[in-house]
C-alpha cells in the first residue's frame, strides 16, 4: 500500500518537474529571438522572469514531495499523539488545522521570496512587511473563524457513515459557491478600498457595454491593487443580472478609454457565453471524483500509515492527495478554457474593435510582463489561456515571428 502511494505521488512529481524542466528549455531558447509583442527589454525580463519563477515552482515541488515522505512516514501519526482534546469532533478540527498550518509555515518562505525578491526584482511587488504582516492576519483570523467552522461541519458529516462524501460533496460545492458570490462585495473590501470609478464619462461607457449583454450595473468601482502590485485586472461580481464591475486601479491608469471597455467587453462575453456556469459545471465534476474517491480509501491505507480511519486522516489524506487529482484534471479545463477565451476575444473585439482589445492585450503583457510564448506541454498543463501569440494572431494581428537558425 505504502509502495503504490509512493509511486503515484513519485510519478507526480516528476511529471511536475519534468514539465518545468522543458518550459525552462523552451524560453531560454526562446529568449535569443528577436522580441515579439512585448518591447525588447521587456521582452527578455519577462523571459527571465518565467525562468526564475519555473526554479522555484520546482524547488517547491521538491519540499512538497518532502513533506509528503514527512506526513506518511511519520507526520500523521505524531499529530495524532501530541493532539490530547477528548472531544472527538474537536480533537478532529484541531488536528486539520494543525495539518494545514504546517503545511502553510513550510510554504512560506517560498511565498516570501516570490513576493519580497522575486516580484520586486522584476518591478511588481509594492508590498511593504507592514502590509503583509496585516493581510496576513486577516486571512488568519478568516481561517480560523470560517475555515475552523466548515472544517467543523465536514467532520461531523464524516463521522455519519458510508456514504458521507455525498454530503460532504454536497457541503463543500455550496461553500465554494457561496465564497465566489460575496467574493467581491464582502470578501475583497477586507484586503482593499473600494473607490466609486470618478470618471463619468467612463462610468457611462461601461453601463451602456453592460447593458448590450441585458446587465445591469450595480456601480463601477476602482481598488487600490497598486498598493500591492502592479499587474493589471479588472472583474465583474454578483449573481443574476446586476454586476458590481471592480477594476484595479493600475488597470484605469496604464490603459485608454477605449482599450478598457474592450477588456471589460472580453469578460462580458463569458458572460454572454455562461463560461461561468461551464466553469462551476467542471469544478462541480472534480469535486464530485474526489469526494468519491476518499469516500472509498480502503482500510489497508490507515493501517499502514499507522493512524484510525477517523474523520481527522480522512481529511488529512484528502489535502496530501487532491493536488495529484487536480494537476491531472487541470488540462481538461484547460482545452475547455482556452477555447472560451478564444471566444469571448471574439466577442470583446467585436463590441469595440479587434485593434483595441488587441492593444489592451499588448499593453497588459507589457505591463504583467508575461512572456508570449511557452512550451505546448507547459500550456496543456498549465494554461487557462492561450499564448498570448495565438490570441493576437486570432484578432488578426500579423506578428512576425521568425525564431533564430
Ligand atoms: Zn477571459
Amino acid at each position: 500500500m505504502l509502495l503504490t502511494i509512493g509511486i503515484i505521488y513519485f510519478i507526480y512529481v516528476l511529471t511536475k518537474i519534468y514539465v518545468s524542466t522543458m518550459e525552462i528549455g523552451f524560453v531560454t531558447k526562446a529568449k535569443q529571438d528577436p522580441a515579439v509583442i512585448l518591447d525588447p527589454s521587456n521582452y527578455i525580463k519577462a523571459a527571465n522572469y518565467k525562468i526564475a519563477t519555473q526554479r522555484m515552482e520546482m524547488l517547491s515541488t521538491l519540499v512538497e514531495y518532502l513533506m509528503f515522505i514527512f506526513w506518511i512516514g511519520f507526520g500523521l501519526r505524531w499529530l495524532e499523539k501530541v493532539i490530547t482534546i477528548q472531544d472527538p469532533t474537536l480533537k478532529s478540527v484541531a488536528y486539520v488545522m494543525a495539518f494545514v498550518l504546517i503545511g502553510y509555515l513550510v510554504s512560506l518562505p517560498f511565498d516570501l521570496y516570490k513576493t519580497f525578491y522575486l516580484d520586486k526584482k522584476f518591478g511588481f511587488s509594492n508590498m511593504t512587511p507592514k502590509l503583509y504582516i496585516i493581510d496576513t492576519l486577516k486571512s488568519a483570523a478568516l481561517f480560523f473563524v470560517f475555515g475552523g467552522a466548515i472544517i467543523y461541519v465536514l467532520v461531523k458529516f464524516i463521522a455519519m457513515g458510508d456514504n458521507w462524501w455525498i454530503w460532504g460533496f454536497g457541503f463543500i460545492f455550496l461553500v465554494i459557491l457561496v465564497i465566489n458570490l460575496i467574493y467581491p462585495t464582502l470578501i475583497a473590501p477586507i484586503f482593499n478600498k473600494f473607490e466609486v470609478l470618478k470618471d463619468e464619462r467612463l462610468k457611462e461607457s461601461i453601463e451602456k457595454l453592460l447593458a448590450t449583454v441585458g446587465l445591469k450595473s450595480e456601480g463601477v468601482f476602482t481598488i487600490d491593487a497598486s498598493k500591492r502590485d502592479n499587474r493589471l485586472n479588472a472583474y465583474f461580481g454578483g449573481l443574476g443580472k446586476s454586476k458590481r464591475v471592480v477594476l484595479y486601479d493600475t488597470l484605469v491608469q496604464k490603459l485608454n478609454e477605449h482599450e478598457l471597455l474592450a477588456v471589460l467587453g472580453h469578460e462580458l462575453g463569458h458572460y454572454k457565453h455562461k463560461d461561468i456556469l461551464k466553469n462551476i459545471f467542471m469544478t462541480g465534476t472534480l469535486m464530485f471524483i474526489m469526494f468519491y474517491i476518499f469516500g472509498h480509501l480502503p482500510q489497508a491505507l490507515f493501517d499502514a500509515v499507522g493512524v484510525p480511519k477517523a474523520p481527522h486522516t480522512i481529511i488529512a489524506f484528502f489535502l496530501i492527495f487532491a493536488p495529484i487529482i487536480s494537476f491531472f484534471f487541470m488540462p481538461i479545463v484547460g482545452i475547455v478554457s482556452r477555447a472560451n477565451e478564444y471566444a469571448a476575444d471574439a466577442f470583446g473585439a467585436e463590441s469595440q474593435d479587434a485593434p483595441a482589445l488587441a492593444n489592451a492585450l499588448q499593453k497588459l503583457a507589457n505591463e504583467n510582463k508575461s512572456f508570449p510564448k511557452s512550451h505546448p506541454l507547459f500550456i496543456f498543463f498549465y494554461y487557462t489561456h492561450p499564448p498570448l501569440i495565438e490570441r493576437l494572431r486570432h484578432l488578426g494581428v500579423k506578428i512576425d515571428d521568425e525564431p533564430n537558425p
